[in-house]
């Protein structure tokens, strides 16, 4: 129970942000309604399809030294790894010119990589508590996550990836071919080099691991609400009501942590944060005929691939587009292909209805770091958005540091990196010594 006075907290949105906030409020004595237009864990939000991975090594931000030299190719192949459709870029341009600022320098990219690493360094653990407090302990495992490689060479060209993560306390055993064979047989021949990292966990099922914590904050005492946020009643400085299309809900505090959605909430109490949609796929393999026993990553896929409760899952691809835009269902195909090419003992051809698909919208940030922290019009309403691609990582270490911000207590991580002030007046983010 913390020190503070119980508060009654609204908090918006209930992917794994806002349900991880909610379960860590109520463990602070304070009274939570959260409000959420879809099922929670729903098809409608990113933590529903991601690839299900509580990766400790996804401390490498997506921009890096040299990318703006991809930049061309990106507007060039519709169906690449990473596209920009044309007719997003002139509004996409201030957010992309700051993400390649991001990634300019190697300091800076181990900056962010520090930053990260606090979110998520434990997350394996951390989840466990979580979902057994929720009664879906054996949705969470622990049994590492395998890097694959045609060559050792294609692993020596991601030195600086690598760099970053052994610098932020990342450790991992390497398997040459033999190892590899033996570790992973249903893998195809073409890769002969592993880097196995078995501080990393994955979760089953995602989505029935957020309706679960949802389930689990209302046998606690919450209220969840169905309908959409629209603003805040702010009077002198202090919150009273958040606003939704069915009406104000009284409130001493709020929570945005409405994903990709979050934008123009966050403007309504005076930030205007470089927030995008990073759109991402996956495609789900019912019943595969083979399945590896740890989730891959190959480097020449960019996807994930993880056997999961419903099937062998692979997720991936970024395209910026926007939160309209039509899906791009070509996209999952290309994961499912690369995945028949992954592993041989797939049959060639699939029966449509042995493949689910799904497109989700990563919340991403220009920086590469969430926005975690109290809004410019009041202390009262706190940000929590912006994880990108590792938001389901590092759902348990947010919810925990947005009770603490909300209670005054002393954080367990410092959350400077993630305060929205860096975005009032250009001011850099402070990472963390
Ligand atoms: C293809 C793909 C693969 C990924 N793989 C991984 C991975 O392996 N590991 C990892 O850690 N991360 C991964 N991610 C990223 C991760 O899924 C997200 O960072 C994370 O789910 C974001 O959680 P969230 O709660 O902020 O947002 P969401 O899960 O999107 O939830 C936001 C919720 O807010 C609700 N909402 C929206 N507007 C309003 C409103 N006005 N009022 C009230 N509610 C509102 C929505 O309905 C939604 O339910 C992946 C993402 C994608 C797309």
């Amino acid at each position: 129970m913390s020190s503070s006075e119980p508060l009654h907290v609204v908090v918006i949105g209930a992917g794994i942000i806002g349900a991880a906030t909610a379960v860590e409020l109520l463990r602070d004595g304070h009274r939570v309604t959260l409000v959420e237009p879809g099922d929670p864990g729903g098809e409608q939000a990113a933590s529903y399809g991601n690839g299900c991975w509580l990766s400790t090594a996804s401390v490498v931000p997506m921009s890096a030294p040299g990318i703006w030299r991809k930049v061309p190719g990106w507007l060039a192949d519709p169906l690449g790894p990473l596209t920009i459709r044309w007719r997003h870029l002139p509004r996409m341009l201030p957010w992309l010119v700051r993400f390649l600022r991001a990634g300019a320098t190697e300091e800076r990219v181990m900056a962010t990589g520090r930053a990260l690493r606090q979110l998520i360094a434990d997350c394996p653990e951390r989840h466990r508590v979580l979902a057994e407090e929720a009664g879906v302990g054996a949705l969470i495992r622990r049994q590492g996550l395998l890097y694959v490689f045609p060559s050792r060479a294609a692993f020596a060209a991601e030195a600086l990836a690598w760099r970053v993560r052994r610098a932020n306390g990342v450790t991992w055993t390497e398997l040459d071919t033999d190892e590899l064979r033996q570790f992973e047989p249903v893998l195809d021949r073409r890769y002969t080099f592993g880097v196995f990292v078995d501080s990393g966990g994955h979760c089953l099922d995602p989505g029935a691991y957020v309706a679960a914590l949802v389930a689990h904050a209302v046998a606690q005492g919450a209220s969840l609400r169905r309908t959409r946020a629209t603003g805040f009643r702010i009077d002198g400085g202090r919150l009273r009501a958040v606003r939704t299309e069915a009406g104000d809900i009284p409130a001493d505090r709020a929570v945005i942590a409405a994903g990709a959605f979050s934008r123009a909430l966050a403007a309504a109490v005076g930030d205007h944060v470089p927030l995008e949609t990073e759109r991402g796929y996956h495609a789900v393999i019912a019943a595969p005929e083979v399945a590896p026993r740890h989730p891959v990553m190959p480097s020449d896929g960019k996807m994930s691939i993880t056997h999961m409760a419903s099937g062998l899952r692979l997720a991936g691809q970024v395209e910026l587009a926007g939160l309209a835009a039509a899906p791009d269902w070509r996209r999952a195909g290309i994961l499912r292909d690369f995945a028949l090419r992954l592993f041989p003992g797939l049959p060639r051809t699939l029966p449509e209805d042995r493949v689910k698909v799904w497109m989700g919208h990563r919340p991403s940030i220009a920086d590469g770091l969430p926005c975690i922290g109290p809004a410019r019009a009041t202390a009262d309403v706190v940000h929590a958005f912006g994880h990108g691609h590792v938001g389901l990582a590092a759902g348990a270490t947010t919810g925990r540091l947005v009770a603490d911000l909300i209670g005054g207590r002393p954080p367990t991580i410092d959350p400077a990196p993630y305060a929205p002030g860096r975005f009032r007046g250009g001011r850099a983010h402070r990472a963390p010594s």
